[in-house]
């Protein structure tokens, strides 16, 4: 139900918004979105405006905003009971446990719940430290895992001898960016090489007996949503596997259902040894994560002390929003739709390519998706670098989209297009009429 605030109400929201708490990363001279609530790929301001979410808050209220059946789903768990040591097991664990056994690829067996994808990352590091007896882990140029800082080696206790040391060595191998890195007219196929040749060079360098994990995100999201040539993710399983080394695949951002399939790893049928959830895992109702083990690595540890815990690991509520965001994508065929709007996004994305310069490419896989904008298409220089300061027009170009009624996220010079997986072609043409607006203004600057 909607209450519309007055401006007053509204004006005072943010303004104790900002003198009682800090806003993540930036500086704190923002001018925040005063929201209300939201329903299916829409939220809506506390004056009643009507926003397109182009990028499900985080990329990750996948199915959608306000649905009934999770909410419901939570107060039922809360009532039942609302928290329970990580160390009982409960009726949602077993449950959620045993379907990602089910949904995640063959050879992933044994779930690990989490908080949130960091912690999901931090503990696939850990395992795979303890179970290889290695400490080096290998990670792309452009990634985001996380960003705790890793406070274990604080502790005064034993728990502390799991991290000794800390996060510390790691080492980067090159990224599959097609669009960037070509070189003199090469295929797909020959970039693809390439890149896995340099890498398996890195590999040979560094030294495989070092080597615990590659941990990569099979599709970059949030450092350009880079989506590989086909066969990158097969030749770099090919390699952990001949070398010995782990693969970790980070789903956080492209899993469950985000890409048009269940995870971004089904579209190669690759299996990693551990791949890690969170966001869509319970469309943000509520927190959770998961590390997602194989057989091999759950027998490794079935002896060992596994040196990782929380205390509010295996969440109850968590996880029964989990179970019913799970039952949603297949109910409600989100996964299918995520695929279909996906191609109908693109083929209007590209549509806008072709009559704004500023657009250098178009890419993506499902409702994954992002638009780099550039200042020359030949020479490809970045619009909006991602680092140094922020150029003003880039506020001129959110604001356009928002007064034409879309909330849009722009990083760097990738404009992110990721509406939930429930969004409408008619949502989706609303969407792009708005985005189009943007671009005029991001075109004033470019150099065609
Ligand atoms: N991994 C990836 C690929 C992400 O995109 C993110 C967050 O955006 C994370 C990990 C960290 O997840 P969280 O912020 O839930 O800790």
């Amino acid at each position: 139900m909607s209450t519309t605030m007055t401006a007053e109400q509204i004006a005072s929201i943010a303004e104790r918004t900002k003198r009682y708490t800090l806003f993540e990363w930036g500086t704190q001279d923002v001018d925040p979105f005063v929201v209300e609530r939201g329903e299916g790929a829409h939220v809506f301001g506390a004056d009643g405006t009507r926003y397109i979410d182009f990028n499900s808050v985080s990329v990750s209220v996948n199915i959608g905003h306000g649905d009934p059946r999770v909410a419901d789903a939570i107060a039922a768990q809360l009532r039942k009971i609302e928290f329970a040591s990580p160390y009982w097991a409960t009726e949602v664990r077993a449950e959620v446990g045993e379907k990602l056994n089910a949904l995640t690829p063959d050879g992933l067996e044994k779930a690990f719940f989490t908080l949130a994808g960091a912690d999901a990352n931090e503990a696939a590091i850990r395992t795979a430290r303890l179970v290889t007896g290695r400490r080096k882990i290998l990670v792309r140029r452009r990634s985001y895992h996380g960003a705790t800082m890793g406070v274990l080696p604080l502790a005064g206790d034993p728990r502390r001898y799991a991290v000794e040391g800390g996060v510390g060595d790691i080492a980067r191998i090159p990224d599959p960016y097609y669009y960037r890195r070509l070189v003199d007219g090469q295929s797909e196929q020959e970039f693809c090489e390439h890149v896995l040749a340099e890498t398996e060079e890195i590999i040979q360098l560094e030294g495989p007996h070092t080597i615990a994990a590659v941990m990569v995100e099979p599709i970059t999201g949030s450092n350009g949503l880079i989506v590989p040539p086909r066969g990158w993710l097969t030749g770099l399983r090919e390699l952990c596997t001949r070398y010995g080394i782990l693969l970790i695949c980070d789903e956080v951002m492209s899993g469950v259902g985000r890409t048009g399939a269940w995870f971004a790893v089904d579209h190669e049928q690759v299996s990693p040894d551990i791949m890690t959830l969170a966001k869509g895992l319970t469309s943000s109702y509520v927190p959770l994560g998961a590390a997602m083990f194989s057989g091999p690595i759950a027998a490794a540890v079935q002896g060992v002390p596994l040196g990782s815990g929380l205390t509010y690991q295996s969440h109850p509520v968590g996880l029964a929003a989990a179970k019913a965001t799970l039952e949603i994508y297949e109910s409600d065929g989100l996964i299918e739709n995520s695929a279909v709007m996906g191609d109908y996004l693109r083929a209007g994305l590209r549509e806008l390519a072709a009559r704004h310069p500023c657009v250098g490419d178009v890419r993506g896989a499902g409702l994954f998706n992002a638009i780099e904008l550039v200042h020359d298409r030949e020479t490809k220089v970045e619009l909006f670098p991602l680092t140094g300061p922020q150029d003003p027009i880039v506020r001129e170009v959110t604001r356009t989209m928002v007064n034409n009624g879309l909330l849009a996220a722009l990083r760097g010079p990738w404009l992110m297009a990721c509406p939930p997986l429930c969004v409408t072609p008619t949502t989706i043409d609303d969407a792009l009429a708005a985005l189009d607006k943007g671009l005029e203004v991001a075109d004033r600057i470019t150099s065609a």
